[in-house]
């Protein structure tokens, strides 16, 4: 059993270290995504603001695809910033917006009750597609 466990141990810590190098290239990869939204948003404000300069009398109707565009990319924002906390092991406070280690379930700062981090859980990235494909690929009756 003494070999077991130190071949246990060795196989945990090396996929340890396969975990970490994936982390920071997926933290880099999400900042580099949420910045690119940030800007994309900062330029769909400025072509209503524009479109509006340019024709006053305009109906605000047709600002409504512009706007739900920057809706949908602020949830992607949002989608995105909770994966990114996942990853570096924090969670936002929702009242205050401290960012607080995952594993505390209230706020240092204001007292309030924190989500749990496995209920806001982002992972379905995690799991495999050929687990999934193969599971129910299988199940024939
Ligand atoms: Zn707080």
């Amino acid at each position: 059993m003494g070999i077991a466990d130190v071949v246990e141990t060795i196989g945990s810590t090396a996929s340890g270290v396969a975990d970490k190098a994936k982390n920071i290239s997926e933290v880099s990869n999400l900042k580099r995504k949420i910045a690119y939204e940030e800007e994309r948003i900062v330029e769909i404000f400025a072509d209503i603001g524009k479109s509006l300069y340019e024709n006053r009398n305009q109906d605000m109707s047709a600002f409504a695809p512009l706007c739900d565009d920057i809706d949908v990319r602020k949830r992607r924002i949002k989608r995105m910033r909770l994966e990114l906390n996942e990853i570096r092991g924090v969670k936002l406070c929702e009242t205050c917006g401290t960012e607080v280690d995952e594993k505390y379930q209230y706020c240092g700062v204001c007292g309030a009750k924190l989500p749990s981090s496995r209920e806001v859980n982002v992972s379905e990235s995690n799991s495999s597609d050929v687990d999934n494909l193969f599971s129910s690929s299988t199940v024939t009756e």
